[in-house]
């Protein structure tokens, strides 16, 4: 590392931005080719990224619990996403899924086990069948439900062990470009208030979701979407922004999620009237059909009279038929959310539940290496990478299934690395331009020791509770226009934000300041892409245009930023191998 003027420089081979799941197995992937530097720059030390909080599993097509097929899996992961889903890419990750569990289970990863000694698959999950969406299919693979943790755990100390260098508690603020190429990253290290320069051959953008754009998420508070912010400031598209996943059971009011596993376990949502409602909207897979569908239809019984609570206002998990010894054995971390956050006991009480913003279906455009690509025609940006849940692939389309994200993280991480790793060798040493004019550090600066008086924190808590209240499960036009002059209003107000500390050491005053301006823009990019897509398809449904529309929308949605207010919209057709669209019922 050496200091010049602004900055501290560091140089390495690659660089990757995120220490979750993605970003991990990315690094490792790369850190087996020897002589390459490997850096991960992380704004969290790696284990407490979100990845940690995958409670429910991995799906992958084993066969160990009852027959299984990839062509099933990718049929289901199809079907799931209404059909918007890139088909070359489910396969890659419904194959690849199979190969790489065998690979996290030789690294360690401490999976459950079946009485014959492999790996235990007995859980089922939403939207996952068996021959083509016959029935119920468990496909999932776990350890107990703390997968995510053993997953990060497992990469962490490999990584470790392969001398990748990390740098935690820094926050990356912009991308550094030279004719055309990414050349590095401008990250401010939260210890200390300075900025440092990454130069790099490849960079990989792995920074997860932006579920603090809502009010009531299941999103740890560090999800505010700098990563992508940071890339549409830069001329990146975002893709399917329009699709954002609400989860169907988080707990009542305060939106944390209990996972898809209680209901793979056998789980019940029943409503105000103890009816087991799903049979009317589901009656194949009942609660286990896909969570666009689950939580649309816990909301028409909320509307229609016949939700429960005082206010009748949320519906119930009931977990009562259980066994304790099921409920002990398979569901500890839900049964202590429970216990923790509302006090009930599952084997007595019903536990209130309502759906809550979850998962980030779109994202920064990629290939099915990776590489980000900035048009319809999958033009590819030299030396710069998305994988994980801030990029959009598109495995998931326009709804996510439930064990699919930990697949995609780990599929495209693998697959990012190893491209990356060609590249790194391939190429010669980035050129170290001057650095631009930069719009975060104008940010940082302005927040700093500007004379505003708006309250940043005023204007994040109102831009989440407009987002729930305008851009939910069911969206209308009006809504979303208002949400969108309302977003608009937000971003001049916070022109005038400034932070009360000013000093350079943790100022987690000015982090957040920063995060809320990145909230602002990636909130403004879901609300003009749902805008703009006037039909219905997997999470986004629009109470003005209820019914899909394939002759005019069986496209992905590309949104660029022109100027404030001011978008470009273009479209890239959706690549369609094995399944042509059909209706979608379970
Ligand atoms: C409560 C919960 C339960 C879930 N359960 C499941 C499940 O059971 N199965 C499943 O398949 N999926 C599940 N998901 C979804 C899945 O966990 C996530 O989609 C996935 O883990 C995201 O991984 P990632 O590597 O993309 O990002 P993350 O794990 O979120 O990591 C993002 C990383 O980026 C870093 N970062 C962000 N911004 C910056 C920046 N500006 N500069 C530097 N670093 C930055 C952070 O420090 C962090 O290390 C769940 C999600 C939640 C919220």
């Amino acid at each position: 590392m050496v200091k010049t003027g602004l900055t501290m420089e560091h140089e390495y081979h690659a660089v990757i931005v995120g220490g979750g799941g993605a970003g991990l197995y990315a690094a490792l992937e790369l850190a087996q080719h020897s002589g390459l530097r490997i850096a991960v720059v992380s704004k969290l030390h790696p284990i407490r990224s979100h990845t940690g909080a995958a409670q429910g599993g991995i799906g992958a097509a084993l066969g160990h619990a009852e027959e299984d097929f990839p062509e099933w899996h990718m049929f289901d992961t199809v079907k799931g996403g209404d059909y918007l889903a890139d088909q070359d890419a489910v396969e890659i990750l419904c194959t690849e899924a199979i190969d790489i569990v065998f690979e996290l289970e030789r690294m360690g990863l401490p999976f459950d086990r079946a009485p014959d000694g492999r790996i235990e698959q007995r859980i089922r999950a939403g939207g996952h069948t068996r021959n083509f969406g016959e029935r119920p299919l468990a496909r999932t693979l776990y350890a107990a439900d703390r997968t995510g943790q053993m997953i990060l755990h497992t990469l962490y100390q490999q990584c470790l062990r392969h001398a990748v260098d990390f740098f935690d508690e820094f926050e990356v603020i912009d991308l550094l470009f030279d004719d055309g190429r990414c050349t590095g990253v401008l990250a401010w290290e939260l210890a200390t208030g300075e900025v440092h320069t990454f130069w790099a051959r490849a960079v990989l953008l792995a920074t997860g979701g932006w579920g603090q754009i809502y009010k009531t998420t299941t999103n740890a508070v560090t999800l505010t979407g700098d990563g992508i912010a940071m890339a549409w400031r830069r001329g990146i598209p975002l893709e399917d922004m329009e699709f954002y996943q609400f989860h169907p059971t988080g707990i009542y009011k305060m939106g944390i999620l209990l996972s898809e596993a209680s209901r793979g376990e056998g789980v019940y949502l029943c409503n105000g009237l103890g009816e087991r409602f799903m049979d009317r909207y589901a009656p194949t897979m009942r609660e286990l059909a896909p969570r666009d569908m689950v939580s649309r239809s816990i909301h028409r019984e909320i509307r229609e009279g016949r939700g429960g609570g005082p206010n009748r206002d949320c519906v119930f998990l009931d977990f009562r038929h259980l066994p304790d010894e099921v409920r002990r054995a398979k569901l500890p971390e839900v049964l202590e959310l429970i216990q923790t956050y509302v006090g009930l006991d599952p084997g007595r009480d019903l536990i209130p539940v309502r759906p809550t913003a979850h998962y980030a279906v779109g994202g920064i455009p990629t290939d099915v290496w990776a590489r980000v690509v900035v048009d319809e025609r999958n033009r590819v940006v030299e030396g710069l990478y998305a994988a994980g849940e801030c990029a959009c692939v598109s495995v998931h389309g326009a709804n996510r299934l439930g064990t699919n994200s930990l697949v995609d993280i780990l599929v495209f991480g693998r697959r990012a690395g190893r491209d990356m790793a060609r590249v790194a060798r391939e190429r010669p040493a980035s050129p170290r331009s001057a650095i631009p004019p930069s719009r975060a550090l104008e940010d940082l600066s302005r927040l700093l020791k500007g004379d505003g008086r708006e309250s940043h924190v005023r204007i994040r808590e109102e831009l989440r509770q407009l987002m729930d209240d305008q851009v939910s499960v069911f969206r209308i036009a009006s809504g979303l226009q208002d949400a969108l002059e309302k977003i608009h209003v937000l971003q001049e107000r916070y022109a005038g934000a400034r932070v009360a500390d000013r000093g350079k050491i943790f100022n987690q005053d000015l982090l957040e300041a920063y995060e809320t301006g990145c909230l602002l823009d990636v909130a403004e990019a879901t609300v003009a892409s749902a805008l703009n897509r006037t039909e219905s398809r997997g999470t986004h449904y629009r109470e003005d245009y209820p019914a899909r529309d394939d002759a005019n929308w069986l496209k992905h949605t590309l949104l660029y930023r022109k100027g404030p207010g001011d978008y470009d919209f273009r479209y890239k057709p959706v690549v369609i191998t094995r399944f042509p669209p059909r209706e979608r019922t379970y």
